[in-house]
């Protein structure tokens, strides 16, 4: 059935419904006077029909659940004013402080709300959520000794971010760098968003292009898994910009030149490329983290770093549809998350992965949804020694992502627990909160950021032949 034949029928039925149940006094079209019976059945089967055109949902069961609805419910509910929601002050995200905040008050934090930032000299965290979110945190104060206070929002940046490269600026960056190398670069698509945006893979193989397996040792790099972290786009496209170039100079028989004809380099900048257009719609920052899935609540979005099935839901993570850690209603739920997963699952020659996120500058690695190390000695040392060698390089901490708070479902568990794979996350600049410009630390961090950056990628390009040779023993 096509969408526009179902909307209509659909559109039928509410309004059928409505007379089969309405007082008795027949209207005679689907509108009708402001405030009269026809024109509440108008407007609700119009909500009904907008939704099912947005969602793509083609089910004739989604259709027949949306038929019990009550109209109350459907105006509360599927109200485009509803779903998006921007001005409602209950929905407005705001900074607060928590103080005396140790691991285990931690634990209990990230359950609730998203744990933006850790101070561990001082033992507290930054957080920002919703007025209705913060008082569930404050709960927790009859029996910690926490303390809630709210933090001045650091400033939005203005159109002087035009550094920064959207949507479509990412993919006319990515096809002039396959233009200019086509011998090198290969430029192609892992899957669609909800809003049939296209998750766009620049690859890095003399031989194999697209999608093709390849032999040769594989590396995967990541950005923009959430949606305000527009940082972590701009150094994983500079990183590519940068291999093409030194490719190029270096000369055919240099060791550069040598080591890119030995490796299977992909490169994914942006994951969620419809939560960052959002971000950016209206000209200001909006603070969005998630997707832009409708979860048919009225609420938007899935945290697509909670989304990963491995050890789903188990820490760290919400299943109330309205928090920014909302961890989907399965494990890999959403599109972006399985796109991923089907493209690393196909590479079975990817040792290491690397997923850019901001900020605190930091290396994680395993385990995040739990406090134990990971099983494997060898596995452990070499995490341990690939993150201090990179951290000595960009200046970051390097630790087990569950020491600073538990959370489950996000990209390195699976791809280590699922794939073996080598695979860290960075949150990179800037260091703190508290000073430092958050997620919007404006055009002056790109260069910066980068720069210190290069150094830990190209290692990471180096080792992914044999992470274990980093310890110095045979190899594996
Ligand atoms: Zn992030």
């Amino acid at each position: 059935m096509s969408k526009k034949i179902l909307t209509a029928s659909v559109s039928a039925l509410i309004v059928a419904s409505f007379f089969f149940f309405g007082t008795g006094r027949r209207a005679s079209g689907a509108s009708g006077p402001p405030g009269s019976k026809a024109s509440l059945q108008g407007r609700v089967a119009g909500i009904l029909g907008e939704y099912l055109e947005a969602t793509g949902q083609d089910s004739s069961e989604f259709a027949a659940a949306l038929r019990e609805l009550s109209p109350k419910t459907v105006l509360e509910r599927f109200a485009p004013e509803k779903i998006q929601a921007p001005e409602d002050p209950a929905q407005k995200l705001q900074w607060y402080e928590i103080s005396n905040a140790e691991w285990i008050v931690r634990n209990k934090i990230a359950r609730l709300v998203a744990i933006e930032d850790v101070n561990l000299d001082e033992n507290k965290v930054a957080v920002l959520c919703t007025a209705r979110e913060i008082e569930a945190v404050r709960a927790l104060q009859k029996k910690h000794p926490i303390a809630i206070s709210r933090m001045i929002s650091p400033a939005d940046f203005p159109p002087r971010d035009a550094v920064y490269h959207n949507y479509q600026e990412t993919l006319a960056f990515l096809q002039d760098l396959q233009a200019a190398n086509p011998n090198l670069i290969s430029v192609f698509s892992i899957g669609q968003t909800h809003e049939k945006r296209q998750i766009q893979a620049i690859r890095f193989n003399t031989t194999e292009k697209g999608s093709a397996p390849s032999q040769k040792p594989g590396i995967v790099f990541m950005g923009t898994h959430h949606s305000r972290e527009h940082l972590s786009t701009e150094v994983p496209l500079l990183l590519a910009k940068h291999l093409a170039e030194a490719y190029r100079a270096a000369g055919k028989d240099s060791e550069f030149a040598r080591l890119l004809e030995q490796r299977d380099i992909t490169i994914i900048p942006l994951v969620n490329p419809d939560g960052s257009e959002y971000d950016i719609a209206t000209g200001s920052y909006r603070w969005w983290r998630k997707n832009r899935k409708i979860n048919g609540d009225g609420n938007i979005g899935v945290d697509l770093n909670r989304n990963y099935g491995f050890h789903w839901g188990e820490g760290g993570a919400s299943d109330q549809t309205s928090s920014d850690i909302y961890k989907g209603p399965a494990g890999f739920s959403e599109p972006e998350s399985s796109a991923v997963r089907d493209f690393v699952s196909a590479k079975t020659n990817v040792k290491v992965l690397l997923s850019y996120h901001t900020f605190s500058e930091l290396i994680l690695y395993p385990w995040g949804h739990s406090n134990s190390p990971v099983d494997n000695p060898k596995d452990r040392e070499t995490f341990k020694k690939l993150a201090e060698t990179m951290a000595q390089w960009n200046g970051y901490t390097p630790e087990q992502s569950s020491d600073l708070y538990i959370a489950s479902g996000d990209t390195t568990d699976w791809a280590y627990g699922e794939k073996g794979i080598f695979a860290f996350t960075f949150e990179l600049s800037p260091k703190d909160m508290w000073g430092g410009g958050g997620f919007y630390p404006g055009a002056e961090a790109v260069a910066k950021t980068f720069q210190a950056n290069l150094k830990p990628a190209l290692y990471l390009i180096e080792v992914a032949d044999n992470p274990y040779k980093v310890l110095g023993s045979p190899a594996d």
